[in-house]
């Protein structure tokens, strides 16, 4: 699984292309998503290069491991969703329907969410 460093979040973190930032330090950049799917829809992206999830944890160092993690809890309790809740979600390959290949965990919330999965 290569690294293409030319995708979207690629860019948004190189600054090349704008994104809506909500929240960034040394490991992680967070920001709305284009195309929102609840009230609250925001994106968290580490700052390195890694496909997905298989990739991140088979080769990420520990402290980006650990920093990236602890971003996403974050990001959740600055937008205020810690009460009533929210839900993460990151895809990993085609079943789950990955489109950009830059690890990315979703954050949703605003509202109750409903079943875990559409079908
Ligand atoms: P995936 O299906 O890979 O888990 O989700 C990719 C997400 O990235 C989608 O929810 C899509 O709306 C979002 N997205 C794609 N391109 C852009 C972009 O240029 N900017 C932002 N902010 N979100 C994007």
């Amino acid at each position: 699984m290569t690294y293409d460093p030319n995708n979207v979040f690629a860019k948004i973190l190189r600054g090349e292309i704008p994104c809506k930032k909500v929240y960034e330090d040394d490991y992680a950049l967070a920001f709305h998503d284009i195309n929102p799917q609840a009230p609250v829809h925001v994106l968290v992206i580490p700052k390195g290069e890694y496909v997905n999830m298989d990739d991140f944890t088979a080769h990420a160092p520990a402290d980006l491991i650990t920093g990236f993690f602890r971003a996403v809890g974050e990001v959740a309790r600055q937008l205020e969703l810690v009460e009533p809740g929210y839900r993460i979600l990151a895809n990993a390959g085609s079943h789950a329907g990955q489109e950009v290949p830059h690890l990315h965990i979703h954050i949703f919330g605003g509202r109750p969410l409903g079943p875990m999965l559409s079908r």
